[in-house]
């Protein structure tokens, strides 16, 4: 998976990518990212990308140009490499995902849907967003992580990228399986607990202990439902009607 970051800010996704289980994936090839500067591919002598918006208004606005020309410039190294690879994804379109609190929200069904891309790029906006009309051009997905406004797109691609990251085969070891984690099944993961046996006067749930694992199973299960249900009853609901549906 190559994740491309076209971005005002490259030194903050290159930091924010270059720790833990990430670098870790990077170093062993199985994940690749890089950050593209928007502000490279800018024709205005004073390296200028933004401008006041039409209409009037707060804030600035990043320019269509230096957006087309950068996006246009990874989308062609990208068929360029391919084609020389030989591989069989030549000539399909590569996702091209604007990160915008404009966007449909993002969740861990889309971060499966994300995972099975071989590239993904994603465009950063600062200041009050992008000329509209470099968005109708190149973008295929609006993706926001949530219900309000942060300074600009980084964090928002670095969450995505962490999240689809994890269900790269590969990136995770055995003990850090994604596959019994919250919203695995529609609900979240059960609650946990490591040595020792008892801290603050509180102890580990006997039946943990108890080398049961059907047992064990059916406690976590029971233990998912009810907290799904006290925490997230948007999701309960959710979950109950599909399984009321499969029985
Ligand atoms: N004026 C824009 C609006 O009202 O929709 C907000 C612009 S915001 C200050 C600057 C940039 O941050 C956006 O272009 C986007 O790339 C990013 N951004 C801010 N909040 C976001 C969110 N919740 N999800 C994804 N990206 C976000």
């Amino acid at each position: 998976m190559f994740f491309h970051v076209l971005t005002l800010f490259p030194d903050m996704i290159m930091s924010g990518l270059d720790t833990s289980i990430l670098k870790r994936a990077m170093e062993r090839g199985i994940i690749r990212a890089q950050a593209v500067n928007i502000r490279d591919y800018t024709l205005d002598k004073h390296q200028k990308v933004d401008d006041y918006p039409y209409g009037g208004g707060a804030g600035m606005l990043m320019q269509a140009q230096p957006v087309y020309d950068c996006t246009m410039a990874v989308l062609s190294d990208i068929e360029k490499r391919r084609e020389q690879d030989g591989l069989r994804e030549a000539g399909k379109p590569t996702r091209v995902i604007y990160v915008t609190p404009q966007g449909k929200v993002f969740d861990q069904k889309m971060a499966e849907e994300f995972a099975k891309e071989e590239e993904l790029i994603f465009l950063c906006g600062h200041y009050e967003g992008i000329d509209e009309r470099v968005l109708e051009e190149v973008v295929t997905d609006y993706v926001s992580i949530g219900d309000y406004v942060l300074t600009g797109g980084e964090l928002p691609a670095m969450v995505i990228i962490d999240a689809v990251s994890r269900l790269v085969p590969g990136v995770l070891n055995n003990d850090e399986s994604a596959m019994t984690e919250s919203f695995d099944q529609g609900l979240l993961e059960y609650p946990q607990y490591s040595r020792p046996g008892i801290w603050h006067d509180k102890e580990v749930p006997p039946i943990l202990l108890s080398g049961d694992h059907k047992k064990v199973e059916e406690w976590r299960r029971e233990q998912s439902i009810l907290r799904t249900k006290e925490r997230r009853p948007d999701l309960y609901e959710k979950w109950r009607n599909e399984h009321d549906r499969c029985q």
